[in-house]
């Protein structure tokens, strides 16, 4: 399956290994309960308790019995409504999940359901499934092993879990969610880890575009399912869950293998990292920490780092914030607000550009660099088409964005800037240094608020 737009990062600085490596157990871990994504939460745990990894420390008190575990042996420093740090001894041994049996599916609906909410594995999924009656209103789900991202292209599934782990995750996923199919969406290049007949059974494969951002859900719904997962108004269809592939396999390693959910395995890559590549990070772990053992903050800096991929993730503004659930991806990049004029000239062998005007694109031996910096000043449109030739929504950026500059963001809504998935290709593709996405984003933004106060006046 294809389609137009999108791009292929190839030959990047501080892409990651296709390897997963453990991170050493944290000095501390900090979890905000206030910050928990189902919100009716307490601490479990009193300051000076023992606690083992695997131990409940913050529990729900919403009658799911949702639970989040200790990640560390250690001592609680500190437990209050805003949270818990438990200062770790270094051990890296665990308490096995009670409960967790190696084939879940033979439990009825409410058991599985129980068994997912007491382990945490519910924060792996989006907070809307808190009663059984909500899984069942699942009817699709896509399970997202699509690895297009910029620093992500040498992923190989072999790495997170051998293939009869993840048909065990799929199994569990279905005795979860009874009313949904599975759809596993891949690259062509991981084909062979899915072709066994245990997968096949419990699941379609769906072989997709090897251009980012094909991994993005929305375009993953559009080329898998053929549906819509957000409408224009920015209604989200609740009968569709995208899943990660790494999800999939933490999922059953708690359910199944009783590995309590005391870490992350996550990409962290950037030219930014020591060794880029897959770790497992306790969660909780202050950022902080990842920059002593595993960030090159002292050499070459300044770096910024982004909690998800370069062209979609959130700058980190607190080395104090922790790693939690919802984290998969950290990248560490070169900050650099020095401009570079007269580009088109540069000589360098690292500099990136889409357009064919520096020696890196058109001889690409040397590792390109990917850096904050946007190289030269804002210039008037060339109108050279490169944000429409980019754009995987089919989309006409530069005209959006045009109607927005002269103030006419109505007259741009046949230009369907709802559509926008946010995967930041023009930007990047511009020559002429327009911050393109702000515009559309402005556009989408103000056509979603017209329809709410449309729907609140009717
Ligand atoms: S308009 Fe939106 S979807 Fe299209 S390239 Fe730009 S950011 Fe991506
Ligand atoms: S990429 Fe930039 S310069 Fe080219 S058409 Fe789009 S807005 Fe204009």
């Amino acid at each position: 399956m294809s389609f137009s737009g999108g791009y292929i990062f190839k030959n990047y600085e501080g892409e990651a290994e296709p390897v997963l490596r453990g991170m050493p157990v944290p000095e501390k871990i900090c979890i905000p309960i206030s910050g928990s994504p189902e919100g009716f939460f307490t601490s479990a745990v009193s300051e000076g308790e023992t606690v083992r990894a695997g131990d409940t420390i913050i529990k729900s008190t919403d009658g799911t019995e949702t639970a989040i575990v200790s990640p560390v042996n250690g001592t609680v420093e500190k437990s209050d409504k805003d949270g818990i740090t438990i200062k770790s001894d270094g051990s890296a041994s665990f308490e096995p999940v009670k409960n967790h049996t190696r084939e879940p599916w033979h439990l009825d609906h409410e058991e599985v359901f129980k068994l997912f909410c007491a382990t945490g594995c519910s924060f792996l999924l989006d907070n809307r499934f808190s009663s059984l009656d909500k899984c069942n209103t699942v009817k699709n789900i896509i399970v997202n092993s699509v690895h297009n991202s910029p620093l992500n292209r040498s992923w190989t599934p072999e790495i997170i879990g051998d293939s009869a782990l993840f048909s065990s995750g799929l199994k569990t996923l279905k005795a979860l969610f009874p009313a949904a199919g599975i759809v596993i969406a891949i690259n062509k290049r991981n084909k062979a880890y899915f072709e066994t007949s245990e997968i096949k059974e419990q699941a379609k494969i769906a072989k997709v575009s090897d251009r980012y951002p094909q991994e993005h859900p929305e375009l993953l719904s559009r080329d898998v399912l053929n549906k819509k997962l957000v409408s224009p108004e920015g209604e989200t269809d609740e009968s569709i869950v995208v899943i990660s592939h790494v999800d999939v396999i933490q999922i059953a390693e708690v359910m199944t293998q009783g590995r309590p959910l005391i870490d992350r395995i996550m990409l962290v890559s950037g030219p930014g990292v020591s060794t880029p590549g897959w770790y497992r990070v306790s969660i909780g772990t202050p950022f902080d920490e990842l920059n002593k053992r595993l960030f090159k903050m002292g050499d070459l800096g300044p770096w910024r780092i982004i909690r998800g991929n370069v062209f979609t993730g959130q700058g980190v503004e607190s080395l104090d914030t922790s790693v939690m659930f919802s984290d998969h991806e950290i990248s560490v990049i070169t900050e650099h607000a020095a401009r570079d004029l007269f580009r088109f000239m540069m000589p360098g062998f690292a500099a990136d550009s889409y357009p064919k005007i520096t020696v890196a694109n058109l001889i690409n031996i040397f590792p390109k660099k990917l850096e904050t910096n946007v190289h030269g000043g804002l210039r008037p449109c060339v109108q050279c088409n490169y944000c429409d030739e980019m754009c995987p929504v089919d989309l006409y950026p530069f005209l959006i964005w045009k109607h927005v500059e002269v103030d006419e963001i109505e007259e741009c809504f046949r230009l369907k800037p709802y559509d926008c998935i946010e995967c930041g290709l023009c930007d990047y593709v511009c020559p002429s240094k327009i911050e393109i996405l702000t515009s559309v984003k402005k556009a989408k933004d103000e056509y979603r608020l017209l329809r709410r106060a449309d729907e609140n006046s009717d």
